[in-house]
């Protein structure tokens, strides 16, 4: 089993998990099994419980667990399958070595950081690999080289490294070469410093990955291969994308990232064979339609809070040959000004999940443009929440409807906790979370998208659809087309007299890939242009 490790210099937000992704995808390609893993230094134990400015998406897996979202793009760029394994913080590593303790597992041994700490994120390297059975792990060490708080990880690669042997185990470091402006040049000393920083612990890197504005020259490569210890051929660039993140495998496959990995790994593997995803960045770059999406949040300006939904926009567009243009829309812009201003030039209204009042009314507003219009409107988790709200209050006149979320005195809560969540303390992993299995109504437009029966997709709420309002919403047509198996839930509604109208409980967006757009957002663009081209002809 080979391992890489990817470490981030310099700065942070470099696009490390992007680049250990878009490896994942050229070693793939190679016919190799991989897998991807995250490490992040900070103690909570999971990041469900940190705010959107803190962490941006929490990114939520099949099997429930709350994530870091650059476990997001190694699915959206490879077939792997990730789990709660994937995906290891300081706050994991502390309580289980702090279990251990209590226990008296050590024996009556001072416990420390080293060794300690340091064997408890081996073995995880290790079972990683073992329940994996991957040809290559990829190991990402969130954070900046040089924070106290990743030291035990980066000693514990080094560690690693040392008992797997040479060649087994390649050094990745992902750094930034800053363009200034004055100088008219690019600079390599940051990198230079970084560098350092890590060959102080005892790692140097086998692989440099630069990310610039522009292009190396080649005496830039050269300054970094012999100040860095890193041989030229490994000085790799990784320029700023124009178009799509998804260029970033096709450019490192250019500059020879993964002949070089396969060959410092002993990887005979034929060459990754990428036509099928030039073809997605054809679209991409060059799409025969164009639409515009409105996406109606209160962390507009945040790049990371709705991350896979963005990304599952533009697959669905990929889908439908269409390229998307993501309004994002602050739902308290439409609380003021009105949802006709704020929504004008969309053709298309998504209102993605979210906790806490802000905002919520600037989102019905929008809920009840998209219906009262005829715009194609895609509803996720509170976007489904609001749907219904909406609904509740202007089309059954149920005056005050609201979800007991928000307002827990309502007179019509169509929203409600369920009993299981009513004497839940604790908010740490504690909502109706991961792939549940949803039953689909036959002659539904669901149905149609998804062209099965069942499906299974992935939830993160506490609230529910209130049962006890079925009948006046079906009588009104507002239709259930998606329940849990038994018929309690309520997990997708879609209005009949609608061109799009669908709102789902669960969480789609984090089931789409590039090269899988997934139907609801496939079906929702193709809404979205048809309803644009209507509007032009
Ligand atoms: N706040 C809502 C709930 O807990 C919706 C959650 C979400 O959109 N992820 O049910």
């Amino acid at each position: 089993m080979k391992h890489i490790f990817v470490t981030g210099g310099v700065v942070s937000s470099l696009g490390k998990g992007l680049t250990a992704a878009s490896i994942g995808t050229l070693l793939e390609n190679r016919g190799l099994k991989v897998t991807l893993q995250k490490f992040d230094p900070y103690l909570n134990v999971d990041p469900g419980t940190m705010s959107p400015f803190q962490h941006g998406e929490v990114y939520v897996l099949d099997d429930g667990a709350e994530t870091d979202l650059d476990l997001g793009h190694y699915e959206r760029f490879t077939g792997t399958k990730l789990t709660r394994f994937n995906n290891l913080t300081s706050g994991q590593v502390y309580q289980s070595v702090l279990d251990k303790e209590r226990r008296g597992d050590y024996l009556g041994k001072t416990v420390q950081v080293i060794p300690h700490v340091t064997d408890e994120i081996q073995n995880r390297i290790r079972e990683i690999g073992d329940k994996t059975g991957a040809d290559v792990v990829i190991t990402e060490i969130g954070g900046t080289i040089g924070d106290i708080e990743g030291l035990p990880f980066v000693e514990a690669i080094r560690e690693f490294a040392l008992g797997a042997g040479r060649g087994n185990v390649l050094f990745l470091h992902v750094t930034f070469v800053p363009f200034i402006k004055a100088a008219g040049e690019l600079k390599t000393k940051p990198t230079q410093q970084g560098v350092a920083k890590l060959r102080e612990i005892g790692i140097t890197p086998d692989v440099l990955v630069c990310r610039c504005e522009k292009s190396l020259t080649k005496e830039l490569r050269q300054k970094l291969s012999l100040f860095c210890n890193v041989p030229y051929e490994a000085v790799i660039e990784e320029i700023d994308v124009e178009h799509s993140i998804y260029e970033v495998p096709l450019m490192l496959q250019r500059e020879g990232l993964d002949d070089l990995i396969c060959e410092r790994l002993g990887l005979k593997t034929k060459p990754a064979d990428m036509a099928h995803w030039r073809e997605i960045i054809r679209k991409l770059i060059t799409p025969r339609h164009r639409v515009r999406i409105g996406v109606v949040g209160k962390y507009v300006e945040l790049q990371d809070a709705y991350k896979s939904v963005y990304e599952a926009v533009i697959h669905g567009g990929v889908a439908n040959d269409c390229g998307v243009e993501i309004e994002r829309v602050d739902a308290e812009d439409i609380e003021e000004n009105g949802a006709a201003n704020a929504l004008k030039g969309c053709s298309g209204i998504l209102v993605p999940g979210g906790f806490g009042e802000r905002g919520t009314e600037g989102k019905i507003l929008a809920a009840r443009f998209a219906r009262e219009n005829n715009i194609p409107y895609l509803g996720l988790c509170l976007g489904m929440q609001i749907a219904t709200i909406e609904f509740a209050r202007n089309v059954l006149k149920l005056e005050g409807a609201h979800s007991a979320e928000f307002d827990p005195g309502t007179a019509h809560p169509v929203i409600a906790l369920l009993d299981e969540q009513q004497n839940v303390t604790d908010k740490g992993g504690t909502m109706r979370l991961g792939s549940q299995p949803c039953i689909l109504k036959p002659d539904s437009l669901v149905t149609r998208l998804y062209g099965a029966e069942e499906i299974h997709e992935r939830h993160r709420h506490r609230y529910e659809f209130n049962n006890a309002y079925r009948e006046p919403f079906e009588a009104a047509g507002m239709m259930f087309s998606g329940t849990s198996p038994d018929g309690n839930l309520v997990e997708i509604v879609e209005l009949t007299e609608h061109p799009f109208y669908v709102a789902s409980q669960f969480h789609p967006e984090f089931k789409s890939k590039p090269n899988k757009p997934h139907p609801l957002f496939s079906g929702f663009i193709a809404a979205a242009h048809a309803c644009d081209h209507a509007k032009t002809v």
